[in-house]
């Protein structure tokens, strides 16, 4: 089939990434598909907003713009967004993939928005009240912008769908777990499934091979058990807020705790609410920012807080890939990405220190230089290799656009 324009949007609360790519399966197989342009629309409903768009290629439209825009809301930076898109891009937007986080208790896979499906996002709100909302605004403002134009979800849930019941159990009671939907959904599954496609491909061997450790470590931070190609078990649970200290979230914490908190406090829900989205984590060890870089500067400065941060950053992040070595029995890979993990190389040497036990040896020349391309930092001897890999959701949401089209294409004809 011929290769399709595919437009991908992941929308913030007041941001929209956005990006277009030329493919089609047949190109995917020959890694043909490619990136024609990237963008970002920051301080959406703010005056002034901002456009950055880079036009990939060596064409004369191709490099990199910063301008002032007026975006009051999702809908006019998205056909600001466009209106940018059609000048540098040739040929029609075939379809677009959206980023949703939660596809709830029904959405999985990929697939075509239609009412139902719609409505079924808008049901999921509850389990992701700070993302869901926004990728409905960009779904709803596409169908106003270009009418006609299939729409796709790609979901941060769907990857993490095959985690086996021991896994994503809380041990709480039956009926309250079968009454509320409770288990791990887990998160960030379209940057987990982009580096389980990187490392196969990086390591040269099928994925059915392959047991991985994947880590996504930016503002939101969550690791993951791959085997088979297939998600086992992942330190995000039924909210985002499980599993590693994040920027501005605690990670695992006893729940006893928050409700001595809540008790002694005299606090609301909604306060809980905020303190645990944020108030906490790095932010809340450091009490100077959830900002990594401004960490480490506080740090060299001397804050006792801030080196506290990194090190129970780095503990809790050793503390996860020991047990998912052991659950995985045995680990060919692991992956670093996202704003920490591509670029302090202190976290990965830290979390994976004391870990020859599992066969883990860094090349330290090649941890301190790597940085925003993917690079190995294991040691040749390494029995476990180890990779930098900057990740890539958007490709991961055209590739699965690209693919619902060409279905739908293949039923039709
Ligand atoms: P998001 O999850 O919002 O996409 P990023 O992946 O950009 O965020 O990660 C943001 C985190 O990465 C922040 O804590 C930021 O300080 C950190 N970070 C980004 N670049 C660097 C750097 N060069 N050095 C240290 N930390 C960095």
């Amino acid at each position: 089939m011929k290769p399709m324009r595919i437009l991908t949007l992941n929308c913030g609360s007041s941001s929209v990434k956005f990006s277009v790519f030329e493919t089609s399966r047949i190109l995917i197989a020959k890694r043909e598909d490619r990136n024609l342009v990237r963008g970002l629309v920051e301080r959406i409903g703010q005056d002034p907003s901002f456009l950055r768009i880079r036009v990939s290629g060596s064409g004369e439209k191709s490099g990199y713009q910063r301008k002032v825009i007026a975006a009051a809301d999702h809908t006019a930076a998205i056909r600001v967004a466009l209106e940018h898109i059609s000048e540098s891009v040739e040929g029609e937007i075939e379809a677009v993939g959206h980023r949703v986080v939660h596809g709830g208790v029904k959405l999985g896979r990929s697939c075509f928005i239609d009412d139902d499906v719609e409505k079924e996002i808008e049901n999921a709100i509850d389990f992701a009240p700070l993302h869901n909302p926004h990728n409905l605004s960009g779904i709803r403002a596409i169908k106003e912008l270009l009418p006609g134009v299939p729409n796709v979800a790609t979901f941060d849930t769907g990857f993490h769908r095959t985690i086996p019941p021991h896994a994503a159990t809380y041990a709480l009671p039956r009926d309250l777990v079968q009454k509320h939907n409770l288990h791990r959904y887990g998160f960030h599954g379209l940057s987990h499934r982009y580096l389980v496609f990187r490392l196969e491909r990086l390591l040269n061997r099928s994925r059915d091979e392959l047991r991985l450790i994947t880590c996504h470590l930016g503002n939101g931070c969550s690791i993951t058990a791959v085997e088979k190609g297939r998600s086992l078990d992942t330190s995000m649970g039924f909210t985002p807020c499980e599993g590693l200290i994040m920027g501005t979230r605690p990670g695992d914490t006893d729940p006893g705790l928050l409700l001595q908190l809540m008790i002694r406090e005299n606090m609301s829900v909604q306060e809980m609410e905020t303190l645990i989205n944020r108030r906490s984590g790095l932010l809340g060890i450091s009490g100077v920012s959830n900002d990594f870089r401004e960490i480490l500067a506080a740090r060299a400065r001397g804050n006792e807080n801030a080196a506290l941060a990194v090190d129970a950053f780095c503990y809790r992040l050793k503390k996860y890939i020991g047990g998912y070595a052991a659950a995985l029995e045995h680990v060919d890979a692991i992956a670093f990405t996202g704003g920490i993990g591509e670029h302090v190389p202190e976290v990965r040497q830290r979390a994976l220190e004391g870990a020859r036990a599992f066969g883990i040896k860094i090349d330290p020349a090649a941890n301190e230089e790597a940085g925003s391309s993917e690079c190995k930092i294991s040691a040749e001897d390494s029995a476990v290799q180890v990779w930098v890999i900057p990740t890539d959701e958007e490709l991961v949401i055209a590739r699965d656009t690209a693919r619902c089209v060409e279905d739908l294409r293949m039923l039709s004809t």
